[in-house]
């Protein structure tokens, strides 16, 4: 949930407001009913994954990388040595007739 400032047009005054999903943002001042005029701040745009994993160190980045090649899960023939060859399969009988 984003968390944003508002910053009063009537008095100065500052409110900090969690705006919940589905819910609407504030307007009007609580303090004196002036005008709210939202401000930007940094902390409050929310980061999407793909910011957060482009603000990954590029050192533990390649650590992690070099760390899953070496796991046998990055093995690539791992699948097609479990599948059953053509030569082995059963013969699977007539075709069914939906
Ligand atoms: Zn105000």
């Amino acid at each position: 949930m984003p968390l944003y400032n508002y910053d009063c047009t009537g008095c100065e005054s500052v409110s900090e407001v969690l705006i919940r999903r589905g819910h609407d943002e504030p307007s009007t001042c609580k303090d004196c009913g002036g005008d709210l005029k939202r401000r930007l701040s940094t902390f409050a745009t929310p980061q999407s994954e793909l910011d957060k994993i482009r603000t990954i160190d590029p050192a533990y980045k390649r650590m992690v990388e070099d760390h899953m090649a070496r796991t046998p899960e990055a093995e690539p023939m791992r699948h097609l040595n479990r599948l059953t060859p053509f030569s082995a399969a059963e013969d699977p009988g007539d075709p069914i007739d939906f």
